[in-house]
């Protein structure tokens, strides 16, 4: 099997943003000192949004340009140092604004399908632009993620990928679904599949689309486990307390009465509680396939000390048996042929 670590990069989103050294930086750190003890590379989907936001304030403020500094050089770092870096966008900080030292989100339109299609054009360009541009390469950045999963309606967007030349979507995760003030997604009904083309519609297979969809590797969890998250995050003292020092958006009350009532899918996390089922989500997929793509998700802010354990227990288990890539437009090209 092929594992893909994905992480994406970003802060919080909620009233609090969290400190980009806490929220970021710390558990980046913490995470490039495991990969490397094991030589695996990771893909970073990095909030691109945040960087354009950064470049903004730059200039009237001593203090964002310290930090738009300190995120340039760790995302450089990280592309130097062979992991792969591509884009995701979280369109709402268009709306937010550097505010005595912080920053105040506005997350009105957190879809960027709640933008007009000039807006979103001209945000997948520059947002693109920007994340090339602290990579200081043209020819990396080809494979998208969409911020909080809001991918739909695709036909809003697909034009702006395709003039950027992002071809490769890793959004959807089997039978995910969200519904709050904040988010929308419904992955219902989307293939069975490691990978597969799609146009119009990533739920629809199309043979000869232009984009090749690479889901996110779901589980389906039952209703005790969210209990037992809930308990461990109240309870769990340090080794289960998040590095991050943000609040999350969204969250909407039916989501949450949902998933501690019924059995859910949830994506393959590194992330806090949810790591716990990443080695068993594993092993599942490799009793029901014996070849393809098995893609994680993290992201450092929810990281703690006990997903992280889990994380180096993983590979311990399986670096031996299994091949760890990263998303590169070359491994893309060839498994298709
Ligand atoms: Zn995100």
């Amino acid at each position: 099997m092929n594992i893909f670590l994905t992480f994406d990069y970003e802060l919080y989103f909620g009233r609090r943003s969290g400190t980009y050294q806490n929220s970021i930086l710390k558990p980046v750190e913490a995470l490039l000192a495991i990969l490397d003890r094991y030589d695996v590379k990771a893909t970073f989907f990095v909030d691109a949004g945040y960087l354009c936001k950064l470049e903004e304030y730059a200039d009237s403020s001593g203090d964002v340009a310290s930090e738009y500094d300190a995120i340039k050089r760790n995302i450089q770092k990280l592309y130097r140092e062979g992991h792969s870096v591509q884009l995701h966008i979280h369109p709402h900080w268009e709306d937010c604004s550097s505010q005595n030292g912080a920053w105040v989100m506005d997350t009105t339109r957190f879809r960027l399908a709640t933008f007009s299609d000039e807006d979103v054009r001209s945000i997948v360009r520059r947002y693109k632009e920007q994340l090339t541009s602290v990579i200081e390469d043209t020819e990396h950045v080809f494979a998208y993620r969409a911020g909080g999963w809001c991918i739909q309606p695709f036909d809003k967007i697909k034009g702006a990928l395709l003039e950027n030349k992002v071809w490769l979507d890793s959004t959807l995760y089997l039978n995910g679904r969200s519904n709050s003030e904040t988010h929308y997604y419904n992955f219902s009904g989307m293939p069975e599949k490691f990978r597969y083309h799609f146009e119009d519609d990533p739920l629809v297979e199309c043979e000869n689309g232009n984009f090749l969809e690479v889901p996110i590797a779901s589980y389906k969890v039952t209703a005790f486990f969210f209990w037992r998250m809930v308990i461990a995050k109240k309870l769990g003292g340090d080794l289960h307390a998040a590095y991050g020092d943000g609040g999350a958006a969204g969250g909407g009350l039916f989501d949450k009465l949902r998933m501690l009532l019924t059995p859910t899918y949830s994506v393959v996390s590194v992330d806090g509680y949810k790591s716990s089922f990443l080695a068993e989500a594993f092993d599942h997929y490799c009793k029901q396939y014996s070849e393809g793509e098995f893609v994680a998700i993290g992201h450092p802010k929810a990281f703690s000390r006990y997903s992280l354990s889990k994380l180096d227990d993983f590979l311990a288990c399986y670096t031996k048996q299994h091949t760890f890539n990263t998303f590169s437009s070359n491994y893309f090209s060839e498994v298709q042929n």
